[in-house]
């Protein structure tokens, strides 16, 4: 799979639509147990130049909700 330097459409792990997306260089923690805003978050590694990171795909409650009945591809 080509290194991608920009983040898809859709999210590359579950291919559900995603709210936002964050990157990051560094560990750190994750904890949706109450979100009321985000249901799930999807991880895909990645590099940025010449930088490893970690891309963070932010799915709410609806998007998650969504993924069966949201089956449209758009590649
Ligand atoms: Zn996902």
């Amino acid at each position: 799979m080509a290194t991608r330097e920009e983040p898809p459409a859709r999210c590359p792990v579950c291919e559900t639509v995603y709210d936002s997306v964050s990157v990051h260089e560094s560990g750190l923690m994750v904890n949706l147990l109450d979100n009321e805003r985000y249901r799930r978050v999807c991880f895909e590694p990645g590099t940025r130049g010449d930088t490893s990171v970690i891309r963070f795909y932010h799915h709410t409650h609806g998007q998650a909700r969504a993924e069966s009945a949201d089956d449209v591809r758009t590649e």
